[in-house]
């Protein structure tokens, strides 16, 4: 099968690997549907030194089962599934709790013999665990929507359950990214009715009007933090969800989060340290978040992608050929494309 694999920075390929078989009584084979490239993906491709043993790239996708392992319960060929990106047995005392993402059998897409997302299938580990069967056809219309299941959707409603979202609250989002714009949508899932987008690419904050945001702020650093101030009586929002990973966005959300409020990050640290001085111990500021442990969500928001009251598959702005996914790569990087689809 064809896959995508990172041999250095800025160097995306597309080449034969072998085909993915069952090799444990747990797996199946998907054959992919629609992939997509993640902001996440761009960091070792901004960075990857040249290796002669290349990344297999890719952690969201969704697909149709080929084969299962002859312990696979739920699910049979046939079956259009998601999955999350990360995958897990879902039964271990972290799944039972919803944190899947530190499953005691669970791992990364692309790594330890597991195939990458960005290709033409997949064996996939724990397969009754990690795959959600999605109640539609495969040439239905909301596959992008439901694509969203698999890591941004999720994240963007981890940060809005992590920092307690709830009826009425006022909400800054920092980042206007996927993550940040389906941060928006998580956050008037939850009954939020300020909802604060910081962000300065017209396109994506004008989306997130649409996802109920309320007002933008496409101000940064002291400006931006003003900004929020004076649209929040000068006290600052209850809750912040940080869905950038950077230094800079971080800070800014300890300007505009409000004496007592929470922020939640969501974007994956590009930081080691986080200023928490004694400035913001007297304003009893907590700080949640981190990794989304998006098969814990996927049950709770797949009625609403359903019933077509959100629309997270708007985010997709541009579609490729797996053959042509460097060019989505370089597109994202270039922030010519907010984010990048990709039919196998
Ligand atoms: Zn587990």
């Amino acid at each position: 099968m064809r896959a995508t694999l990172l041999y250095a920075a800025d160097d995306v390929r597309v080449e034969d690997v072998a085909d993915p078989k069952i090799h444990n009584a747990t797996d199946a084979v998907v054959r992919v549907v629609l992939s997509c490239i993640c902001g996440s993906d761009l960091w070792p491709y901004k960075s990857l030194p040249p290796t002669d043993n290349p990344r297999h790239m890719g952690h969201e996708f969704l697909g149709v089962v080929e084969e299962t392992g002859p312990e696979v319960r739920t699910l049979a060929p046939g079956d259009l599934v998601v999955a999350p990106f990360v995958y897990s047995d879902n039964t271990c005392a972290y799944c039972r709790e919803g944190l899947q993402t530190s499953c005691l059998h669970g791992g990364q897409w692309g790594v330890n013999g597991v195939d990458g997302g960005q290709g033409q299938a997949a064996r996939v580990p724990y397969a009754d665990g990690t795959l959600v069967k999605l109640p539609v056809e495969e040439g239905s219309d909301l596959l992008p929507d439901l694509l969203s299941l698999s890591d941004i959707l999720c994240t963007g409603y981890h940060a809005a359950r992590t920092a307690g979202v709830a009826q009425g609250d006022s909400v800054t989002v920092v980042g206007d990214g996927a993550v940040g714009l389906a941060a928006v949508i998580s956050a008037r899932l939850l009954g939020a009715e300020q909802i604060i987008l910081m962000g300065r690419h017209q396109a994506r904050t004008d989306l997130g009007r649409d996802f109920g945001a309320t007002d933008v702020v496409a101000e940064r650093g002291e400006e931006g933090i003003a900004r929020v101030r004076e649209l929040t009586g000068g006290q600052g929002t209850r809750k912040v969800l940080e869905c950038v990973g950077l230094k800079d966005a971080i800070v800014q959300s300890f300007g505009v989060v409000r004496d007592g409020g929470t922020i939640s990050r969501v974007g994956a640290p590009q930081f080691a340290e986080v200023p928490f001085g004694f400035g913001d111990f007297m304003r009893n500021i907590t700080l949640t978040g981190g990794v989304a442990p998006a098969r814990a969500y996927i049950e709770e928001l797949l009625p609403h992608i359903l019933d077509g009251s959100i629309r997270p598959g708007r985010v997709f702005d541009r579609t490729l050929a797996l053959e042509d996914i460097a060019d989505g790569y370089r597109a994202m990087n270039d922030r010519e494309a907010l984010k990048v689809l990709i039919r196998p």
